[in-house]
């Protein structure tokens, strides 16, 4: 039996689908596992004039209280084609393919390139379009092309068109060209179907140590509990998480949203925490650091849905 390449569902809570555990419902959530999938959701959003939002692994998104009421699509394409010649791969990995279980597939294959990424939350497509990164790499440094579904056209983009750039692309700051090699690829945001990541060969057991220690590393750095990592930037030569702690903010808390003490660029839900309450106590942090450093914190997190803002 072939699997089904959309489905869709209705009022479904999307707080589950986060790693906040935050967020309303949404009107309709369409499962998607390949472009011709992509295809039949945004056919349907069309038909019924809904707006539409992306959702890969929900880690670093911060959805509304009120939901989303339009539809959904979650990526869930984890194909992963390894095509390698001479000690050099080019795999080719479905958008909702999970980070870290795939990075451990292909670090268990020998190939080297992406062990920073041991651990990673989140799913491929949505690591290229915020360049996640940690421990010294990024999306950025493997990414050869992606495919991207625009406007009814798949369009295979190089790192140029991406613009990566600390945290971001040309995705997240909604700059994608209109034009790419010479196609016109339409007004609606891209959405990354699948990414081409170069590899190279190595000794599968150094690469084991090497992913022991960044699972090591990322265990001892990351607090309990659920939230969506680091929410904000780090601005130019200083750390997010040291002006946070220096304001005296470690343990500031709206609600059951609370700014952890291990790490005080995280805010950890303890139970029930409300987007409302995240984005106030966001602003509350933004504001004491403006006033007390001087310094902007620009937030990673995407927010979606409703019309609020991190702005105090
Ligand atoms: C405990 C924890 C630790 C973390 N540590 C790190 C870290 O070390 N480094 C780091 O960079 N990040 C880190 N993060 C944040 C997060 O894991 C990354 O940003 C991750 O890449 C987000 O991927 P996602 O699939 O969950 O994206 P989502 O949260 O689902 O989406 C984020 C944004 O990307 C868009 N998007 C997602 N998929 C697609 C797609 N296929 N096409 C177009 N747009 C898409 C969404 O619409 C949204 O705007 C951490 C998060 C947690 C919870």
């Amino acid at each position: 039996m072939t699997t089904p390449q959309f489905i869709l569902t209705e009022f479904v809570s999307l707080a589950p689908l986060t790693s906040w555990r935050i967020g309303g419902v949404a009107r309709y959530l369409a499962t998607v596992r390949s472009a011709h999938g992509v295809a039949e959701a945004i056919a349907f959003a069309d038909t019924h004039f809904l707006p539409v939002w992306i959702l890969g692994g929900g880690s670093n998104m911060l959805i509304s209280d009120d939901g989303l009421p339009g539809l959904v699509i979650r990526m869930r394409d984890m194909t992963v084609d390894i095509q390698h010649r001479s000690g050099v791969a080019a795999v080719r990995i479905g958008a909702g393919a999970p980070m870290a279980g795939t990075v451990r597939q292909l670090i268990s294959a020998g190939w080297a390139g992406l062990s920073w990424a041991e651990g990673l939350p989140g799913t491929v497509g949505g690591a290229v379009y915020g360049n996640a990164g940690c421990y010294g790499g990024a999306m950025a440094d493997s990414v050869t092309h992606v495919e991207l579904w625009r406007g009814g056209n798949i369009a295979s983009v190089g790192p140029h068109e991406l613009g990566f750039s600390y945290r971001s692309s040309a995705l997240k700051r909604h700059v994608v060209p209109k034009l790419i090699h010479g196609m016109h690829v339409g007004d609606i945001e891209p959405i990354v179907v699948g990414a081409t990541i170069q590899l190279t060969q190595e000794d599968p057991q150094l690469l084991a140590t090497q992913l022991a220690e960044t699972a090591a590393l990322r265990k001892s750095k990351t607090p309990q509990g659920s939230s969506c990592g680091s929410v904000f930037k780090n601005p130019p030569g200083d750390s997010a998480g040291r002006l946070i702690e220096a304001a005296g903010l470690k343990g500031a808390s709206v609600g059951t949203a609370c700014v952890a003490d291990k790490h005080a660029n995280y805010i950890i839900n303890r139970g029930g925490a409300t987007s409302a309450d995240v984005c106030t106590l966001v602003a509350h942090i933004r504001a004491t650091v403006q006033a007390q450093f001087a310094v902007t914190l620009e937030p990673e997190v995407q927010i979606l849905g409703a019309e609020w803002s991190f702005n105090a």
